[in-house]
C-alpha cells in the first residue's frame, strides 16, 4: 500500500507547531491538513498526543570506518538500524581517499557498502588525505556529478590523515568556486603528537592522558587557522565536533564579521565534562574521543551557542568501538590501548541517543526550544549539506521521513537495549523523558516501538546539492 495517512499529530518543524494530518503518497508528503478525507485503501496511523517530527539527519557518523589498526564496530547495517531507532533517517558518513584510492573510487566503494547494508538514506563526505591536480579535479567532479559536495580534512593525526595548511587552502579555494565545503577536524596535530610522545616517555600510559595531551588551546589555535585559510580562499568552512571555548570564540568572531563559518557540536560535549578523566583506571577509555571532553564552563558555552546560532547543528560523531575486546568478534577495540593510551581507538557511539538526550536535557531543561531541536538535528544539517527540502522538514513534496515521538514517555538508556554493535553508551542508566515510537522512511514504517520493520539495503544514496550555501 503506497498511500498512508498520519492523523492528528502535533507537527513540529524548525518553524511550525500545529496539529494536522499528513497524507503520504509513494514515499513523499502529498498533503497536510485538518481532517483530510481519504478512501478506505489508505492505511491510517493515529498520532494523537504524539509529536510528528521530520526524520533526523546526522552529518557525522563512522559506520565501518577504519582508522589505523582499528575499525568501528558498526557495519552500515547495524549502525543505520541503530540510527533509525533513534529517530534518524539520513546519515552523511565518510568515504576515504588515500594514496592508492582516488576520490572517485572512494565514493564508489562507500556507495557499494551503503547499497548492501544501509537501512536508512545516506550520503558521504570524502576524507581527503592529500591534494594534487587530479584530486582537485575529482573533487570538482564529485560536487557536480556525484552528489558529494563536502570533504573532510584533518589538521590532526600526523603520519596518517593529517594534511598541511597549503593542501587545505588549495582544496578550499577549489570547492569554494564550485559549491562545495571543507569540513575540518581542527586540532594542532604536530603539537599533540609531541605531547603524546612526552607523556609516554614519562610512563603516563593510562587513558586519562589522552585528554591531557589534547589541550583546548590547540583546538582553538587550529580553528582560528582554519578560519583564516577559508577567508583567504573565499570559501565556506565547517568545523566538526567543536568542543572547546577557545575554538568557539573564533567561530563567533568570524560569524559576527559575516564570514561563512559553520560548526557542529556533539551530545557528549553537552552532557559530560573532563571530570570523567579524574582516574588512572582503564575504564576511562570509554571517554576517549577526539577532541576530548572539556570543562563544565565550556559545556555551558556550547549550550549558549546552540541557542544563539553560533553553533548551527548537533551531530553525533558516532564512531563506535567496544569496551570489551572480542565483543561480537570485533578486535583492536578499546583494550587495544591498554598499555598505551595513544593506541585506544578514538570514538564513542551516539547515533541512537541524540534525539532523546537533546529533548530531555535541552528542551525539557529549557535550554533550547522544540523548534530549535528540530532545526539542530534535521533542518540545519539538511540545508548546510545540500539535502533540503527533500530532507529536513515536513512539507508537501518532501520525503516522508517522519518520526512519531512521545514527549512524555520515560525510559532508561542502556547499551543492552540499543541496536548498535557496541557494548556501551556514555548514557548508561540515564533516565530520559521522550521516546521514539514510530519511524517512517520515505513512507515505509521501519521502526514500530521495539520492532524493526526496515530492510537491510533499503536505504538510498542521496545525491546532494551544493554545501555551505546556507
Ligand atoms: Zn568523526
Amino acid at each position: 500500500m503506497s498511500r498512508k495517512i498520519i492523523r492528528n499529530g502535533r507537527i513540529v518543524t524548525a518553524v511550525d507547531d500545529y496539529i494536522a494530518d499528513i497524507l503520504v503518497d509513494d514515499g513523499t508528503i502529498a498533503a497536510i491538513g485538518r481532517n483530510l478525507v481519504v478512501g478506505p485503501d489508505v492505511e491510517s496511523f493515529d498520532a494523537t498526543g504524539l509529536l510528528v517530527l521530520p526524520g533526523g539527519v546526522d552529518c557525522h557518523t563512522h559506520m565501518d570506518n577504519t582508522f589505523g589498526d582499528s575499525t568501528t564496530c558498526d557495519s552500515f547495517e547495524s549502525g543505520t538500524r541503530s540510527a533509525a531507532f533513534g529517530g534518524t533517517t539520513t546519515i552523511v558518513d565518510f568515504a576515504f581517499q588515500r594514496k592508492d584510492v582516488t576520490v572517485l573510487e572512494a565514493i564508489e566503494r562507500a556507495r557499494a557498502k551503503g547499497a548492501a547494508g544501509a537501512c536508512i538514506d545516506y550520503g558521504f563526505h570524502v576524507i581527503v588525505t592529500g591534494v594534487d591536480d587530479q584530486v582537485l579535479a575529482d573533487m570538482e567532479h564529485a560536487i557536480r556529478h556525484e552528489g558529494v559536495s563536502s570533504f573532510k580534512m584533518f589538521m590532526a593525526y600526523p603520519g596518517s590523515v593529517m594534511v598541511d595548511d597549503a593542501a587545505i587552502f588549495q582544496a578550499m579555494r577549489m570547492v569554494g568556486q564550485h559549491g562545495g565545503m571543507i569540513a575540518l577536524h581542527a586540532e594542532n596535530g604536530t603539537i599533540i603528537e609531541l605531547l603524546i610522545k612526552e607523556a609516554l616517555a614519562q610512563g603516563h600510559t593510562a587513558p586519562k592522558y589522552h585528554a591531557l595531551t589534547r589541550p583546548a588551546i590547540m583546538e582553538g589555535e587550529a580553528t582560528h587557522r582554519g578560519i583564516k585559510l577559508a577567508e583567504l580562499a573565499e570559501a565556506p568552512v565547517y568545523f566538526v565536533h567543536l568542543s572547546a571555548k577557545e575554538a568557539l570564540k573564533h567561530v563567533i568572531e568570524a560569524r559576527d564579521m559575516g564570514v561563512p563559518v559553520f560548526a557542529e557540536t556533539c551530545p557528549h560535549y553537552l552532557f559530560f565534562d573532563d571530570s570523567a578523566y579524574d582516574s588512572e583506571d582503564f575504564d576511562v577509555a570509554r571517554y576517549v574521543m577526539s577532541p576530548p571532553l572539556r570543562s563544565k564552563d565550556a559545556q555551558n558555552a556550547l549550550w549558549t551557542a546552540l541557542r544563539t546560532d553560533d553553533l548551527q547543528l548537533v551531530s553525533t560523531d558516532h564512531c563506535p568501538f567496544c569496551m570489551k575486546e572480542g565483543h561480537l568478534g570485533k578486535v583492536n577495540q578499546k583494550p587495544y590501548g591498554r598499555d598505551n593510551f595513544s593506541k585506544i581507538p578514538n570514538g564513542i557511539p551516539g547515533v541512537e541517543t541524540r534525539l532523546p538526550t537533546l529533548h530531555n536535557g535541552g528542551v525539557r531543561k529549557g535550554r533550547i526550544s522544540l523548534n530549535r531541536l528540530v532545526e539542530l538535528t534535521s533542518t540545519a544539517p539538511s540545508k548546510l549539506f545540500g539535502l533540503f527540502p527533500r530532507k529536513g522538514t515536513i512539507a508537501v513534496d518532501s520525503d516522508a521521513d517522519i518520526v512519531l515521538f512521545d514527549d512524555g514517555e520515560r525510559h532508561v538508556i542502556t547499551a543492552a537495549t540499543q541496536h548498535s554493535n557496541t557494548d556501551f553508551t556514555l548514557f548508561e542508566g540515564h533516565e530520559v523523558t521522550g521516546k521514539v515510537k514510530k519511524v517512517f522512511l520515505r513512507g515505509d514504517l521501519i521502526v514500530d516501538g521495539e520492532q524493526w520493520l526496515g530492510k537491510t539495503g533499503g536505504g538510498q544514496f542521496i545525491s546532494r546539492g551544493e554545501s555551505g550555501g546556507w
